[in-house]
């Protein structure tokens, strides 16, 4: 343990083989070794001993909108990387829409990394936009080093960021497959969408009845067939309905290069419990049944749904009106997705090693930066979140870091408190109090 600067020792240590009592050695802000728990902590080396507090990679939280520059009284990259350290997350790639510019040229990425360097308080990753118009902008973009691109199959919410019909989709998807690169879709089909009941006005059914099933089933169903004919790899983003579970599986024993995440609040609310009026809770797609929520698990389980990730997408307040059509649809997750996915995880079974492969290295691997992230073993950035799984707290959104406090999980009590959270080998955040940013600007490694 000779080149150790410092050693972060604990009973439980969650590691890609499993928890067990161990010491990390950290140098130069990466993991050098993982040791016995008693190993000899070296002279000129800070012992760190977190007793029982269990010490897992940084989450790696691959859907964000930080909205910033341009929405940044929404967001933006201060207030959200404070909001995601306070919760145990260590990575996020930002959404390339919610901000002005959105993310869709090799300019608009500079601006916006430009805007990100002095205040991200963890890493940050960029995501780049596919729009009807900017297919001559993709390879740039995957070249400057942005993840993979958004799309959407249905109207995004913003007008800057117009959506893409069946012809444009096969468009981006080949030339994004001509590089090797990965397109990540808002799946739900505009057609279906128009024809179901568009009611409005403050009833959550209503709201449900306005966003079925089958406009998530059909676009799913249409994004595997042309991923299998372009051989493209694709991601579904928030997958909301059940009934697309067997397709997706389906796409998988037929070789589709195709992965799927969900989202702490499908994972964890129900449209029965969701108040008339309530629209912190609106969200595209939307919270669906208990009943929808159990087989989201089961997939979760069985590995037809890879990973978790928050979709954190807030606004201001104002536009969190009581009438769900015209509501702001996003819900602010950040710091409150572990121990959401946690509480309603251990309630099923599930242990937190199960969590941290959903929300560190299955999407750590999504990004490819899996040399990096998402596991605590030699050679990784020594990023850590330490929690205390066992502790409780109750929601109150005056604690919450992120810029406008609505949250649809006030007055919930969560299971696990982030006691600290470590960014390449250095306590960014604990007991409330931050470091100044120390978050690096990342690039898919190419
Ligand atoms: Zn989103």
């Amino acid at each position: 343990m000779s080149d150790a600067e410092l050693v972060l020792r604990s009973t439980r240590v969650i590691t890609p083989e499993g928890t067990r009592a161990a010491s990390v050695a950290v140098a130069g802000g990466k993991i050098t070794a993982v040791l016995p728990y008693d190993a000899e902590v070296p002279s000129g080396a800070r012992l760190e001993d977190l007793g029982d507090d269990v010490l897992l990679p940084g989450l790696v939280d691959t859907h964000v909108h930080v909205n910033d520059p341009g929405r940044t009284h929404w967001e933006g990259f201060w207030t959200a990387t404070r909001a995601a350290a306070a919760g145990g997350i260590t990575t996020l790639v930002d959404m390339p829409l919610n901000s002005l510019p959105p993310t869709t040229t090799v300019d608009h990425l500079r601006t916006k990394q430009d805007v990100a360097a002095d205040k991200a308080h963890i890493d940050v990753g960029f995501w780049g936009g596919a729009l009807p118009d900017n297919v001559k902008d993709l390879r740039p973009l995957h070249e400057s080093g942005v993840f993979g691109f958004k799309a959407f199959l249905s109207p995004s919410g913003v007008d800057e960021f117009p959506h893409l019909n069946q012809d444009q989709l096969a468009q981006s998807l080949a030339e994004i497959a001509s590089f090797g690169g990965l397109l990540i879709v808002h799946a739900e089909d505009p057609h279906h969408l128009d024809a179901a009941p568009q009611q409005g006005g403050p009833k959550y059914a209503d709201f449900l009845a306005s966003r079925p099933r089958d406009a998530e089933d059909t676009a799913i169903a249409q994004l595997i067939a042309q991923a299998k004919r372009l051989h493209a790899r694709v991601h579904v983003l928030h997958l909301s309905s059940s009934d697309a579970l067997p397709l997706i599986a389906e796409a998988r024993r037929d070789g589709v290069r195709i992965t799927v995440e969900t989202c702490p609040h499908y994972l964890t609310l129900t449209a029965e419990e969701v108040p008339d009026g309530a629209s912190e809770f609106k969200c595209c797609p939307p919270i669906r049944e208990s009943a929808n929520q159990d087989l989201l698990w089961q997939a979760l389980a069985d590995g037809t749904i890879d990973c978790v990730v928050t979709d954190h997408s807030p606004s201001t307040a104002d536009l969190k009106t009581d009438d769900f059509a015209t509501a702001w649809g996003g819900i602010s997750g950040l710091q409150l997705s572990l121990a959401a996915v946690w509480t309603e995880a251990r309630k099923r079974g599930h242990g937190l090693e199960d969590v941290v492969r959903w929300m560190s290295a299955r999407t750590a691997e999504l990004v490819g930066l899996d040399d990096r992230k998402g596991a605590i073993e030699a050679g990784r950035d020594a990023d850590f979140a330490v929690l205390a799984p066992d502790e409780t707290f109750t929601v109150d959104p005056a604690a919450l870091q992120h810029r406008n406090r609505v949250t649809a999980y006030a007055g919930k009590t969560l299971y696990g408190v982030v006691k600290s959270t470590w960014l390449r080998g250095e306590r960014i955040v604990a007991d409330g109090e931050f470091t100044e940013p120390q978050g690096q600007l990342l690039s898919r490694t190419p």
